[in-house]
């Protein structure tokens, strides 16, 4: 598997927020986010092959018992089904953070989901990746069965206010349990999530959607391997 980087931290997001997990960062990833967090796993993907006993080894050297699958978009990677397999048999809980575009047989205890908006789409950056990016970046069918499939939450990156309208649309094509959505300000600077998290706690505050922090920006800022 192309791994960019295995690491020992705190979850930062969701509803696992400050568990400490072990994290598996695949590269590569199917879509283009113009605010993309991790560039060296879509834009530019780095990276080295890793074997499934390498990656297990690290994992047994640091979990407590969660690890995460995260991108770069793991759900296309080949052997996605086989590490979660294994990594059962060291029975960790295992979340598996993905944009939402691609379903997969995998264990799985938590499907993290973050499903990308219309803002995500990078049209000032590069036409033809634009137009991809916007033809595979919402995919209701493939939402509908991991919702059906897997334990799951649903992490969406606002913006701006208006965003909200977006989600309703998707969480009612879908039929997500409004319980489930989470609402996270974008930024990769402490200051940037700080500012537009005054107007998300409004939002979820109206909307009854669950506010997420995002620990490694407030802890770390744009930092890798944390
Ligand atoms: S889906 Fe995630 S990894 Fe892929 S481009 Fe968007 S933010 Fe980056």
């Amino acid at each position: 598997m192309r791994i960019a980087e295995v690491f020992y931290s705190i979850q930062g997001e969701g509803v696992l927020a400050g568990v400490p997990s072990v994290f598996i960062r695949a590269s590569g990833c199917n879509l283009r986010c113009q605010w993309c967090d991790t560039p060296y796993t879509s834009w530019n993907p780095e990276g080295t092959e890793w074997s499934l006993e390498r990656i297990l080894e690290a994992v047994r050297a640091d979990s407590k018992g969660y690890t995460v699958i995260t991108g770069g978009e793991p759900m296309i990677q080949p052997e996605i089904e086989l590490l979660t397999g294994r990594l059962l048999e060291l029975r960790q809980h295992i979340t598996i953070e993905t944009a939402g575009t691609v379903f997969r047989n995998v264990r799985c205890d938590l499907m993290s989901i973050s499903p990308k908006l219309a803002h995500s789409t990078p049209w000032e950056v590069d036409g033809r990746l634009a137009r991809q990016h916007e033809r595979l970046r919402y995919q209701p069918g493939v939402l509908r069965r991991l919702i059906e499939t897997y334990d799951y939450q649903l992490k969406f990156v606002v913006r701006q206010r208006e965003d909200t309208g977006e989600i309703e649309r998707i969480i009612g094509e879908i039929g997500a349990e409004r319980s489930k959505v989470l609402l996270m300000a974008e930024g990769i600077t402490p200051d940037q999530v700080r500012e537009r998290a005054q107007w998300v706690v409004e939002a979820c505050k109206s909307l009854g959607f669950r506010y997420s922090p995002r620990l490694h920006v407030d802890l770390w800022g744009n930092r890798r391997g944390v």
